[in-house]
């Protein structure tokens, strides 16, 4: 009789696994994915704005945090980028190579990626069970039987479990398969959400509410410089977003006591920004502080670094600003400082920072050492990437190696 292999979660690491177990196992085992929302794969159509950003040529070991610095380093060697992007060319999907070496589908649509997985998935005839919440697992003579939300039950051989983290509930994964595995003897690392916008006091950000600067941004933890990223940084009533802050937002999980340093002209030093705002100190001697940053910043931001600069009223005339003020306003400008309060939660969140311990799991296999017979991949365990296309990649390859030690373990 042939075995059967249960997928939970119908995410990224699901789907492939599934097409990757028909392939490996050549039909010869059973497989089911059971998935909890009415339709597998949603978070596929959110990525990269609608464009899933489906790899990162780049992507090696130290794109990676989590517990264990080198975990992925064995799986990205065993199934690379340029593997997902041959896996995805046989299932007709062509690629284009964007900025910093993010891989896309050539129509740009993120739908391009579902439907392909999709389509070979219904073309094996591999079965699929979408509104199937899975509550708890219990163990007997080898046997799973995994037992829903609504009571129903399935029998199977060998798990891979691959329910995502507790990043944008809406899309599925809300932290229910974590909870599953701790219950059955797993740990879990701190969750936090990433690859989120950022909070900070709001009388830092409030009256910049939508402007949106490319500048560059710098993070500290404890007066220590950990790590920059130029962009598009736009401010919120609450703090910071943008593909700086959504990079950098991986720090929030590992340090504390963070400061976000924003650098509004990065393509001058300090000593030239003094040297611009005196210069303009003479050809504006004619009128007031409304009219000094014009051409030169945003103007609600100007009047911000006005303000922060010891000038109360925008009536100050320019012809009145002595080196002292338009030095403290060049150092203000390069060097804007905000407190790191908080992340903007789980639901704004495209990641989860942690998961269930990698040491728990085969460095080789991502075979459960606490619960044999089951393997994870994907965001649930204690991995978490940069922005860019790295995230897929670690599901993709996880999914990869632990379907195959599976397989390999059922035939
Ligand atoms: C808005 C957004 C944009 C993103 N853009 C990108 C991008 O462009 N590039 C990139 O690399 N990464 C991106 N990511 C991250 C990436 O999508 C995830 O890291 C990746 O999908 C994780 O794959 P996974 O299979 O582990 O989990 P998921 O894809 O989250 O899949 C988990 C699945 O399990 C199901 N499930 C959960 N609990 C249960 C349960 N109890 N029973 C049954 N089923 C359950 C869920 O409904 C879900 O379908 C983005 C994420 C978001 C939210």
């Amino acid at each position: 009789m042939k075995k059967t292999l249960a997928i939970i979660g119908g995410g990224a690491v699901g789907l492939t696994s599934a097409i990757h177990a028909y392939n490996m196992s050549k039909g010869n085992i059973n497989i089911i994915i059971l998935e909890k929302m009415d339709r597998v794969g949603k978070k596929i159509l959110a990525t990269g704005n609608g464009r899933c950003n489906f790899t990162n040529i780049y992507a090696t070991y130290e794109n990676y945090y989590g517990k264990d610095k080198f975990f992925t380093k064995y799986f990205l060697d065993r199934f690379s980028a340029k593997d997902t992007i041959d896996f995805f060319y046989n299932l007709g999907i062509l690629h284009t190579i964007l900025e910093g070496g993010k891989v896309y589908p050539y129509s740009e649509q993120a739908s391009s990626i579902l439907d392909a997985l999709r389509n070979k998935i219904d073309s094996l005839k591999i079965s699929v069970k979408t509104e199937f919440e899975v509550k708890s697992l219990n163990i007997k003579k080898d046997k799973f039987k995994i037992i829903s939300s609504k009571g129903e039950s399935i029998l199977a051989d060998k798990i891979i479990f691959a329910t995502g983290g507790c990043a944008s509930q809406n899309l599925g994964s809300n932290g229910s398969g974590i909870k599953i595995l701790k219950s059955l003897g797993h740990t879990c690392t701190k969750l936090t959400p990433a690859l989120v916008q950022l909070k900070t006091p709001p009388e830092k950000v409030k009256s910049l509410k939508g402007i949106k600067i490319t500048g560059n941004l710098k993070m500290y933890s404890n007066n220590n410089f950990l790590k920059e990223e130029y962009g598009e940084i736009l401010f919120t009533d609450y703090g910071i977003s943008g593909p700086p802050v959504f990079q950098l937002s991986t720090l929030f999980a590992r340090y504390n006591n963070l400061i976000g340093v924003i650098d509004f002209m990065p393509n001058f030093s300090e000593e030239e920004v003094f040297k611009i705002l005196k210069d303009r100190k003479k050809i504006l001697n004619y009128t007031n502080m409304e009219n000094y940053f014009n051409g030169l910043l945003n103007k609600r931001l100007g009047n911000i670094i006005a303000k922060n600069s010891g000038i109360e009223k925008l009536s100050f005339l320019v012809k009145d600003l002595t080196d002292d003020i338009l030095k403290n306003m060049a150092n203000l400008i390069k060097n804007y400082k905000l407190e790191i309060l908080d992340t903007n939660g789980f639901n704004n969140a495209q990641v989860t920072a942690g998961g269930i311990n990698t040491d728990e799991f085969d460095s080789k296999t991502l075979e459960s050492k606490i619960i044999k017979g089951l393997f994870c991949a994907g965001e649930i365990l204690d991995v978490v990437g940069d922005c860019g296309g790295f995230n897929l990649q670690w599901a993709w390859s996880s999914s990869y190696v632990c379907t195959e030690a599976c397989v390999k373990s059922m035939i």
